[in-house]
């Protein structure tokens, strides 16, 4: 093999959804219908052999990563695009989510507010610095988990979504699940654990077990919102046990442990 030719960067092959290597095929082509020039070289074949299946694994990982990666471009354009209810004639940003993409927990709130439609960002008001203190209370940052919304734009007057609002919304979100694949989502608050379970139930009911996401099988555990809990700061306790409930969750399904600290035990 000629080792004149110049390859791209794995990095920027990734970024273009494209995998690294093409395996061949059993008439020595590319796929292409190009020759192959090492098959050639008949000293290389036995190291070629070992070469060309780790090479075929190779590809198939980034195959599979490059698609991963394109699928969540596409998902990004469609929601910053997205003219599918009314909510997008007054929006100022829309709020797709924030934080790792390869997670076991995905967190979902209700919908964007004010400073999260200025922002293009979910939770950043207060009711999201008191998030912020719920997930440190088990351990835990908001870079390290997903956080998303029921709807991706910001309803006028912080309404309740509708029915056709989350309806309209509801295919990116379940596009955002199955590219996460999560192990367990928390629900904030009755909107979210409604829209994700299918139920109508009051969240004071909901709240303190597990559920599983219609369809999915995803664990859900739903609790309170914290915007809600900013307004009624005696539901923080109930909040902080689904919270361990999550952690329980969560370990029994072979996640990195996350425990509270005695320090942060009483800061959600
Ligand atoms: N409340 C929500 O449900 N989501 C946000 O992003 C902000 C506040």
């Amino acid at each position: 093999m000629s080792g004149s030719k110049t390859r791209p960067s794995d990095a920027h092959l990734k970024e273009l959804g494209l995998g690294r290597w093409r395996h061949r095929d059993s008439n020595g082509t590319d796929g292409a219908g190009n020759e192959a020039e090492e098959m050639n070289d008949p000293t290389a074949e036995v190291a070629g052999n070992v070469e060309e299946e780790k090479s075929k694994t190779t590809t198939l990982t980034l195959d599979a990563e490059g698609r991963h990666l394109r699928q969540w471009r596409i998902v990004r354009k469609e929601v910053s695009e997205c003219v599918l209810c009314d909510l997008h004639r007054t929006r100022k940003n829309t709020v797709f989510g924030v934080g790792a993409e390869n997670t076991d927990l995905m967190l979902v709130g209700e919908a964007p507010g004010a400073d999260e439609d200025a922002q293009g960002e979910p939770f950043v008001g207060r009711a999201g610095k008191l998030l912020d203190s719920m997930l440190a209370a088990i351990g835990l940052s908001r870079e390290q988990v997903f956080i998303a919304n029921i709807l991706k734009c910001r309803p006028p007057n912080n309404e309740n979504p509708t029915l056709e609002q989350a309806e309209k919304c509801r295919p990116y979100l379940d596009r955002q699940i199955d590219l996460i694949r999560p192990r367990a989502i928390l629900a904030l608050g009755a909107v979210a654990a409604h829209n994700l379970l299918d139920v109508e139930t009051p969240i004071g009911r909901l709240r303190g077990t597990v559920h599983e996401m219609s369809g999915s099988g995803i664990p859900v555990i739903p609790t309170y919102h914290p915007a809600y809990l900013l307004r009624r700061p005696q539901g923080k306790a109930q909040a902080f046990e689904d919270l361990l409930l999550l952690c329980d969750v969560l370990q029994d399904l072979g996640s990195q442990p996350v425990a509270p600290t005695e320090k942060s035990e009483s800061s959600a």
